[in-house]
């Protein structure tokens, strides 16, 4: 079993503080998290009961802005998981030039067991909780794991009454007719679908029927598996908490994905005897999954997938990482051994939160965007940042996740220092 994910979290930060000259008052200052708070939220259940659960709210660093990150809701939310996850965040923000720094949320509960009803009052609860610490130019909340548009608006709505003024750009992710941006729903895998393109042109490798395996098939894995199947790869196998299906000739993706929307589920995809119209394939558990011999894996489900225990078995060449820190640290060493290349999340999933600071602009200036424009300045910006990282690996020979960090540490160190440093204040 992995240790803390935080202290994982913070070994990814020390291998880059190793080839960079930031001072010792920004490292300081990123050792721990500005503010976290902890809140119950007593829920009034369906059956007339009351429910309490709890939420956290982690800011980590707000040197670059306000800080941004989703809120999630699972069974297996811990202040460790949100703790790191808003790291991750103010790392994210920066390697991707965006005035921001890193928060998160989260809810321990499982929302598969509640009513609509009752996750709602569950979504609003938990904004009412928080309120005091949210806001515009404070702390810009969005979804993650397991919430959705439909919560991030009863999240604004709710904020909205408690500050008696209509305040859009309090969270993104909403839906389009209440200030959300066009885009932002297929932000995230468009963005690392972005970056795979760019990394596997340059490899020579783009396309061409190199084959790949997704775990995951929500927001962020459903809509990468498809963009990829549209560009010509072969998507081999899929997966969702209940397991995954595998066909080496190639899945249809597009078939899998109506099915999955027109049942909500994805476990109805697996050929059980009664529905199924996705094809020929063979029902394959998650850990078989991350061991297939594939060109391309994308972890897109949570974190600590690829663990000490199995980074030996997996015999993918690249992994690009869509999900928040699938591969523990001991893992990433085991990889660099065998010659895995590991594209890091804090790159790869940027297109989340990218498109999550285009829709706050646009609610701050009341202006909208069309998708095409949405789409040509998250293409631009991600294509970018990738060759930056990829140079920056190259010219100080370290991997791609210690490239990564040192483009952003250097940008929150450059903001942290211009508000001084140890130098300017003993200067004679
Ligand atoms: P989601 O709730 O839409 O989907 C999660 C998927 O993972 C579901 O298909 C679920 O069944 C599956 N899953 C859960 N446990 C699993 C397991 N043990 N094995 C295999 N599959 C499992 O969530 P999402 O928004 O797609 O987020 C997925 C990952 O991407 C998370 O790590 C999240 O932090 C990250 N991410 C998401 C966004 C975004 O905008 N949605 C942005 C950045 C990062």
């Amino acid at each position: 079993m992995a240790g803390s994910l935080f202290d994982g979290a913070k070994q990814q930060l020390a291998k880059a503080l190793k080839h960079t000259k930031i001072s010792e008052d920004s490292i300081e200052r990123l050792r721990s998290p500005k503010s976290i708070i902890q809140v119950s939220i007593p829920v009034r259940m369906d059956n007339g009961s009351l429910k309490t659960f709890t939420g956290y709210r982690v800011r980590y660093d707000d040197s670059r802005g306000p800080t941004k990150g989703g809120i999630r809701f699972h069974p297996n939310v811990t202040l460790d998981e949100v703790t790191s996850l808003s790291f991750w965040m103010t790392f994210k923000c920066a390697v991707m030039g965006l005035p921001y720094g890193g928060g998160k949320g989260g809810v321990c509960v499982n929302p598969k067991e509640l009513s609509m009803f009752e996750l709602e009052r569950l979504s609003r609860g938990y904004i009412a909780a928080i309120a005091d610490f949210i806001g515009p130019d404070v702390d810009v909340p969005a979804p993650d794991v397991y919430t959705n548009p439909l919560i991030m608006g009863w999240m604004m709505d709710e904020y909205s009454l408690i500050k008696r003024k209509h305040t859009p750009a309090v969270i993104t992710g909403k839906p389009i007719p209440l200030g959300g941006s066009q885009g932002r729903d297929v932000a995230t895998a468009l963005g690392g679908f972005y970056c795979i393109q760019t990394v596997l042109e340059k490899d020579g490798l783009a396309a061409n029927g190199a084959t790949v395996a997704v775990q995951g098939f929500g927001n962020a894995g459903s809509v990468a598996a498809e963009l990829l199947h549209n560009a010509g790869y072969t998507v081999v196998a899929v997966s969702d908490s209940k397991g995954g299906i595998y066909n080496p000739k190639g899945l249809d993706i597009p078939s899998v994905k109506r099915h999955k929307e027109s049942t909500r589920k994805l476990e109805a995809i697996y050929c059980d005897g009664s529905v199924c119209d996705i094809g020929e394939h063979e029902d394959i558990t998650n850990e078989q999954l991350l061991e297939l011999g594939v060109d391309v894996l994308i972890p897109a489900a949570l974190e600590n997938q690829i663990v000490k225990e199995n980074a030996g078995a997996v015999k993918a060449k690249y992994i690009f990482e869509l999900a928040n820190g699938p591969v523990s640290p001991e893992a990433d060493e085991i990889l660099k051994t065998n010659g895995v290349k590991v594209f890091p999340d804090i790159l790869l999933n940027a297109g989340g939160v990218t498109v999550s600071y285009y829709e706050w602009v646009q609610n701050r200036i009341g202006m909208y965007w069309s998708a095409d424009e949405v789409k040509d300045k998250l293409r631009g910006r991600m294509v970018e940042e990738t060759e930056n990282v990829l140079r920056i690996a190259h010219d100080k020979q370290v991997s791609f996740r210690t490239a990564a960090y040192i483009l952003s540490l250097g940008r929150i160190a450059e903001a942290m220092e211009a508000k001084g440093s140890k130098q300017d204040y003993l200067r004679k």
